[in-house]
């Protein structure tokens, strides 16, 4: 049977694959020590869960308007207001099968083929593949080196007449980086001059540590009308598998990723979205607890990572990766095996050491290796014991 080129090109999400290949080997029985997945391991607090046997019970089950119902949309928009300090009416905002759906909504209404789209370095695996899908062409922006982010310069650099697009995704995955507000506002002063518009996925925003603040680069002047705003309750409230995510930008680019989802997937499930609007009322403090735990995690890590020799990373103040530089261990050789990329380094480890996490090359950057802890401290302890052993036996 025929396969599109468009189907051909698409590279599977190294992301999820190794999550799943992590799983599936410990369902055989190996001890896997997974730093691959991309989801709070908590459970969705009991509240949300409530919420949403309600709404079965009472039969919440049928087609909702594409975009969303309106008390969802309504609690978007106030969360919005009272978190971000921005204004969007409810038509001004859709609700889509995770943030991943919005953000590929977004991108088939803005990007035409042969448009740029610049691209921080390192970027989230998904991004590249919906541009790509879209017949973008992404333009690499690389990350400058004090603060691992894409500095003004940077983007300067790599402006040409056909940039369309910027995408940013603060706090990063999978460096876990904060933009500053200063960074911030520079990049939206270049945006208004070269007439780009922003894709801000602000989904880690509630995840940040060290009293890092993310400020959304639509909330500074006349940045809204150039924004779209990614966001979603999957990582906020450990809700992955619900699939709610959401967008909020311009009433006309909205409308338009509205007529995408009419004729692709129609409205996300139904009972997922009361879910969804009763975690967006939930207690503060349920998000709270979970960041303190993450935090604590994330001392661990980078306590144990900071001790591997020649390791280095950028401090993550956000979401629950740490994004780690083995480059001085490529070149070398374990048992006798070379090690000569962050893939075969990452599979090695699987192999090997027992433990699972993602090569950098997969977000653009070979040399790194992506650790999520969103996992329990026991298994940061363990986990990272066999890292070292493994690293004490590379020559
Ligand atoms: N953006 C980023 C940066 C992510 O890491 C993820 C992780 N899945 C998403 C968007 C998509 O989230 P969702 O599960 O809501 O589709
Ligand atoms: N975004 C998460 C990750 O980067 C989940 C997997 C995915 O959707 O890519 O691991």
């Amino acid at each position: 049977m025929q396969i599109t080129e468009r189907a051909k090109n698409i590279e599977p999400s190294a992301t999820l694959s190794i999550s799943a290949r992590a799983k599936a080997l410990q369902k055989q029985g190996r001890d896997i020590i997974s730093f691959s997945a991309g989801e709070p391991d908590f459970d969705t607090p009991s509240v949300i869960k409530e919420e949403a046997k309600k709404a079965i019970d009472e039969g919440f089950t049928k087609y909702t308007p594409t975009s969303g119902i309106p008390e969802l949309k309504e609690a978007i928009s106030k969360k919005l207001e009272g978190e971000n300090g921005l204004f969007y009416s409810p038509r001004e905002i859709i609700v889509s099968c995770g943030a991943k759906h919005s953000l590929f909504n977004a991108i088939l209404t803005l990007c035409n083929p042969g448009d740029e789209v610049l691209l921080p370095k390192p970027y989230w695996v998904t991004y590249l593949e919906q541009i790509k899908l879209a017949g973008g062409k992404p333009v690499f922006l690389e990350p400058s080196p004090a603060t691992f982010t894409a500095g003004i310069e940077e983007i300067r650099k790599a402006l040409t007449p056909c940039a369309r697009i910027l995408i940013l995704n603060n706090p990063s995955n999978p460096t876990g980086v904060v933009w500053e507000e200063e960074e911030l506002e520079k990049i939206a002063e270049l945006a208004k001059e070269q007439d780009l518009v922003v894709v801000s996925d602000e989904i880690y925003e509630r995840l940040t540590y060290d009293g890092a603040k993310v400020r959304s680069i639509a909330s500074f002047p006349e940045m809204k009308e150039r924004t779209i705003v990614i966001n979603g309750v999957s990582k906020t409230f450990s809700m992955t598998g619900w699939r709610i995510g959401y967008a909020a930008g311009p009433q006309e680019v909205i409308e338009a990723m509205g007529r995408i989802q009419d004729h692709s997937t129609s409205n996300p499930t139904s009972i997922s979205q009361r879910a969804a609007w009763r975690a967006l009322q939930t207690d503060p403090c349920l998000v709270e607890e979970m960041v303190e735990k993450f935090n604590k995690r994330r001392k661990l890590i980078m306590q144990h990572l900071s001790e591997i020799p020649s390791v280095t990373f950028p401090i993550p103040r956000g979401a629950f990766y740490i994004f780690a530089n083995f480059s001085s261990y490529l070149g070398k050789s374990f048992q006798g095996k070379s090690i000569n990329s962050s893939l075969e380094l990452a599979e090695i480890l699987l192999e090997e050491a027992q433990i699972a996490c993602v090569p950098g090359i997969a977000f653009g950057m070979e040399g790194y290796l992506r650790f999520s802890y969103a996992t329990s401290e026991e298994n940061i302890e363990n986990g990272m014991k066999r890292l070292k052993d493994f690293i004490n036996q590379i020559n």
